[in-house]
């Protein structure tokens, strides 16, 4: 009965080697305080200078969420007292972001409710800033640590306008985001380690009455959380003014322990910071070449690729979604389909058996070795190897039994898998005479297997028939070491069956 409106700002790290102001490590993990300068210690007199790396990160970013770039941005001092933050103020952008007013369009995938096929709903992006982050401040007991690695380090922060209603979006807006910023390789997105992090504000209000009084919620780790805090807070919100209270302007935290929002501090308004433009920086104004190096960085995104592998390869919704999690599974897909289409495979044929494939026994394989999707560029079982395997599977060639052994095989000598075939003997028996062989021996060892199963037609007991049938099919090929072709085997069987003892 009331309308929500949910805005979100996420805020994640950028890959850059260094910080956004100084020449020191950026990296997660390092020993406390190692990576710290004059220039992100805040210490007077120091001059900041801009890494066009991050500047080049956070465009592609703006304009993979169709962002304008303005033809001239700048930074802000943002000031506020913390003990993370040693200069006092943080600089950030405030008056001209890198990106302006763009969109992300969610992707139903299932979680909505709503069919596939109903038009998507698109958030509004107000903008994306570059800032630099705090520092760290580790609370243990009645003693706080301060580690500045932290401080400095490249911040990309992506605001949304209140466009979406229920914590499911905003829970899939973060999910798409961070399988974007991962695709172009400028965050990891990992958000335990704290290099994806968003704060989500929420209002509701009658139909129609606009946005209702807003309730911040900040610092949720995961995208979890987020659809949890937010459905919790609608519901909260809803009770206050059922019951004639009015919702109070705050920030609240999510306490994943007690599965509810409390309340952390009012909040201060923008003019509270006092923003001023940063005299140390210059002005950025993008030229031609540094434009051109953002859009040359510009991969295709999770969502266009999901859907041309629908159509291109006839993969279902959810083969596609999987596939694509990770931009280097998806390439060494896409490699492999390539490669088996060379050697002769149908397109949509090759594209059904790599996925899945792809999705059990190599994904068996890497967890085995200690590798992750992520490995897949350097993998032994490179594309053009695996499309082989498959290639010759399809032909009728190698049982898959002997293809996945071929598999493993490969990964331990490091040799192409046409080569471990031959050499352990695994090509499909195919010769009819080679084949009769071993059904002649089984015949032998059998023969009351045999007798059986002419009675049991003779009595009309299909079924049982059919069994031993299969029975003694199974037996040639496991005799054959799995290599007869069981077409043929199953043929000659039944010939035998047929034939009076
Ligand atoms: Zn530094």
């Amino acid at each position: 009965m009331y309308q929500s409106f949910i805005g979100l700002e996420v805020h994640i790290h950028l890959l850059t080697k260094t910080k956004v102001f100084c020449g020191c490590r950026s990296a997660f993990g390092d020993e406390p305080n190692t990576n710290v300068c004059p220039v992100c210690m805040g210490y007077p007199g120091v001059l900041p200078a801009l890494n066009i790396e991050a500047m080049r990160m956070g465009c592609m970013v703006a304009r993979a969420l169709n962002c304008r770039i303005p033809p001239r941005t700048w930074f802000e001092r943002k000031q506020y007292f913390y003990p993370d933050m040693p200069k006092n103020y943080q600089i950030s952008q405030f008056a001209s972001p890198l990106g302006q007013e763009g969109y992300l369009d969610l992707e139903d995938r299932g979680i909505r409710g709503g069919g596939r096929g109903e038009s998507p709903k698109r958030v509004r992006i107000k903008e994306c800033h570059l800032e630099e982050d705090a520092g760290k401040m580790i609370h243990t007991g009645t003693v706080s640590l301060l580690d500045y690695n932290r401080a400095g380090v490249s911040l990309l922060e992506i605001v949304t306008e209140p466009d979406m209603e229920t914590g499911e979006d905003a829970e899939i807006f973060i999910q798409q985001l961070r399988r974007m910023v991962r695709y172009l390789g400028v965050c990891d997105g990992n958000m335990e380690e704290g290099s994806l992090r968003a704060d989500a504000n929420v209002s509701i209000n009658l139909p129609g009455k606009g946005l209702g009084r807003k309730v911040e919620i900040k610092n949720l780790n995961s995208s979890r959380f987020v659809r949890l805090a937010l459905n919790h807070e609608i519901v909260r919100q809803g009770e206050r003014l059922d019951a004639g209270k009015t919702v109070v302007q705050e920030t609240r935290l999510w306490n994943e322990n007690r599965d509810q929002t409390e309340p952390m501090r009012t909040k201060e308004n923008a003019q509270d910071y006092r923003y001023f433009p940063e005299p140390d920086l210059p002005v950025f104004e993008p030229d031609k070449a540094f434009l051109a190096s953002v859009e040359a960085a510009l991969v295709e995104l999770p969502v266009p690729r999901m859907r041309r592998f629908e159509t291109d390869f006839g993969l279902s919704p959810e083969q596609a979604d999987l596939i694509c999690d990770e931009k280097a599974q998806a390439d060494y897909f896409e490699a492999t389909v390539t490669a088996a289409v060379q050697r002769g495979m149908e397109k949509r044929d090759a594209a059904a058996r790599l996925c899945n494939w792809l999705l059990t026994d190599i994904k068996h394989l890497l967890s085995r070795e200690g590798l992750s999707p992520r490995d897949l560029p350097s993998f032994t079982l490179g594309p053009g190897r695996l499309a082989a395997l498959a290639a010759l599977v399809a032909r009728g060639e190698v049982s898959l039994k002997n293809a996945r052994e071929a598999a493993e095989a490969v990964l331990a000598e490091d040799k192409d898998p046409e080569i471990i075939i031959r050499e352990r003997g695994w090509e499909r028996i195919a010769d009819p005479e080679k084949i009769a062989q071993t059904v002649n021996s089984v015949y032998t060892a059998e023969a009351a297997v045999f007798e059986e199963v002419r009675s049991a037609h003779t009595g009309g007991n299909t079924k049982r028939a059919n069994t031993l049938t299969a029975y003694l099919v199974g037996k040639v090929l496991s005799a054959s070491g799995g290599r007869a072709d069981p077409g043929i085997v199953r043929s000659q069987v039944e010939a035998l069956i047929a034939k009076p003892a």
